[in-house]
């Protein structure tokens, strides 16, 4: 199972396979549980599963963040063969995906990106979108896998979905956690072992908001989370923010009626680890 590099040998081998329904499963390689529990779904929905593995330039607004990503292709390649042998790899090269010009498309995500993530990386959900655009249109999935640890990514790919009119349809998959309840993530290879287990800090203080929001208001929660959570040498939250699940308005006090989130994102040493719960 070796990968597929270049987007004219994936379109040779999609020619050989056209009746069978595809799931493609976008990551950014250092292929961790999480990732994999988005891959084992797609073997079982679909005829033919792809994943990609492509570390997208173009979502990155910090360059150091972009080289210290972690990667390693081979192990992702051994990860994949322990769930099936019958799973193709897309791996091209930055050339292969944007030619010589790297840069994003510009989207209209109207209010979805201007606040969270779309707030603290400047035309991050740009990069997202030009190249999930792009996987989509060569691969024409029936099924599309994402993670519901990046919440805020799941909305803008369901509008692009909208936008440019493309027929898949997108599958949630839940957050594959630790032990200690921080979710999994490619950046957490990034901390040292003490600052993965103070990490655990992250969901508990989004349980905390779950469980608390109706005895008490928002801000005086915010506050006195913020305040434990700084204590720990290094980490600095960056936003702890509930907004509409649907539209990401943010807000201090929530409505029976609606459904709402909580989102965190704390960064430890520039290392941003970001989760979210569901609060209703
Ligand atoms: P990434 O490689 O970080 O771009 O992630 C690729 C896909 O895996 C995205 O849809 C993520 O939301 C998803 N993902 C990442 N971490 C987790 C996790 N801990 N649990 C479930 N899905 C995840």
């Amino acid at each position: 199972m070796s990968p597929f590099f270049t987007k004219n040998e994936v379109k040779i081998r999609l020619n050989k396979s056209k009746n069978k329904s595809i799931g493609l499963v976008p990551t950014m390689g250092s292929l961790h549980e999480g990732h994999l529990s988005l891959i084992k779904t797609a073997t079982k929905e679909n005829d033919l599963v792809w994943v990609s593995i492509f570390l997208n330039p173009t979502q990155f607004d910090k360059k150091n963040d972009l080289i210290n990503y972690p990667k390693n292709l081979n192990k992702d390649i051994k990860l994949i063969k322990s769930i099936s042998n019958n799973i193709n790899i897309f791996s091209p090269s930055e050339f292969e995906m944007y030619g010589d010009k790297i840069i994003s498309k510009v989207y209209n995500f109207k209010k979805l990106d201007s606040v969270l993530e779309g707030k603290h990386r400047k035309n991050h959900f740009n990069g997202v979108a030009t190249i999930v655009s792009k996987l989509l249109h060569l691969f024409k999935p029936k099924n599309v896998y994402f993670g519901e640890k990046d919440y805020q990514q799941v909305l803008i790919i369901k509008d692009l979905i909208n936008i440019e009119k493309i027929k898949v349809k997108l599958i949630l998959c839940p957050t594959v956690r630790e032990k200690n309840g921080l979710a999994l993530s490619s950046r957490n290879k990034l901390l040292s072992s003490n600052q993965r287990n103070s990490s655990s800090i992250i969901y508990n203080s989004l349980k905390y908001v779950a469980e608390n929001l109706y005895k008490s208001d928002f801000k005086s929660i915010k506050k006195n989370l913020i305040n434990k959570i700084e204590k720990i040498n290094s980490f600095k939250v960056e936003y702890l923010e509930i907004a509409d699940a649907n539209t990401l308005e943010i807000c201090d006090k929530i409505n029976p009626k609606k459904t709402y989130r909580a989102f965190i994102c704390v960064s430890i040493n520039k290392v941003r680890l970001i989760d979210n719960i569901l609060l209703n």
